[in-house]
């Protein structure tokens, strides 16, 4: 330990973090995050090389850790218009998907609470160590199916999802609070959008953002 990116990852992280603001990232407090969270610790040592560059990476179980570009468009997109507390964080928030746990460990450094959930017991297990050097006690890690939401947790003042499926849950609306906003790709096969609806007390407000490629969003723990 200690060996190879670990001893000078902060200075690639920087990296990262500059080229993540000149490609339109404006919240300073999600590039902060991403600047704190180590991504080379929630990949394979192999792979560590490469965590600070923009892309996707392979996490095992035919899974792939969100590019940074990606999981810091959507964190932004979940805290735009989001009640902040005085320090800056937003309230309960729900991920799906929680794979490596890394999008996970962002989260828990911008919201309140986490409930993070993952239906692959062998990612599910692989998050709990990864995030365990950052004792987040606000970030709770939960095995099961995230299509049926994470009940115990709601209301959220925020959804967001990492895998795509053809329509959103009924359930992740039914859990979100008024003023809530749900962030998640939808769509069939490779013709994903991201989507976002805001819960207002009119009702529901659905925006369709640019074209993403998610891997599938699947029901049942497995
Ligand atoms: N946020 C993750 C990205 C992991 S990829 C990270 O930072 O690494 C998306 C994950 O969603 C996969 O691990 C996949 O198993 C999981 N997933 C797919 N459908 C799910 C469901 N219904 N409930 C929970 N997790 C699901």
């Amino acid at each position: 330990m200690g060996m190879g990116i670990g001893m000078d990852s902060a200075a690639v992280r920087a990296r990262m973090v500059r080229l993540l603001a000149e490609g339109g990232i404006a919240d300073q407090a999600v590039l902060k995050a991403m600047n704190t969270i180590e991504r080379h610790r929630f990949v394979d040592t192999a792979l560590a090389p490469q965590a600070y560059e923009d892309t996707s990476l392979p996490i095992g179980l035919s899974q792939t850790i969100s590019k940074p570009n990606v999981v810091a468009r959507m964190i932004a997109l979940l805290r735009e218009g989001a009640v902040l507390d005085a320090q800056g964080k937003m309230g309960r928030v729900l991920e799906i998907g929680s794979g490596c746990g890394y999008q996970a460990a962002i989260l828990s450094l911008l919201c309140k609470e986490v409930y993070s959930i993952e239906r692959l017991r062998g990612l599910y297990d692989k998050a709990l160590v990864n995030v365990r050097h950052l004792s987040a006690a606000n970030l709770h890690l939960l095995l099961g199916d995230g299509m049926l939401g994470a009940p115990g947790g709601a209301p959220f003042a925020g959804i967001i999802a990492a895998a795509g499926g053809e329509a959103i849950p009924q359930a992740w609306v039914d859990q979100l609070a008024v003023g809530g906003r749900i962030v998640a790709p939808t769509g069939q096969g490779s013709t994903q959008s991201l989507l976002v609806i805001d819960k207002t007390e009119r009702g529901l407000k659905q925006t369709v953002l640019e074209s993403v490629l998610f891997v599938p969003l699947k029901s049942g723990v497995a």
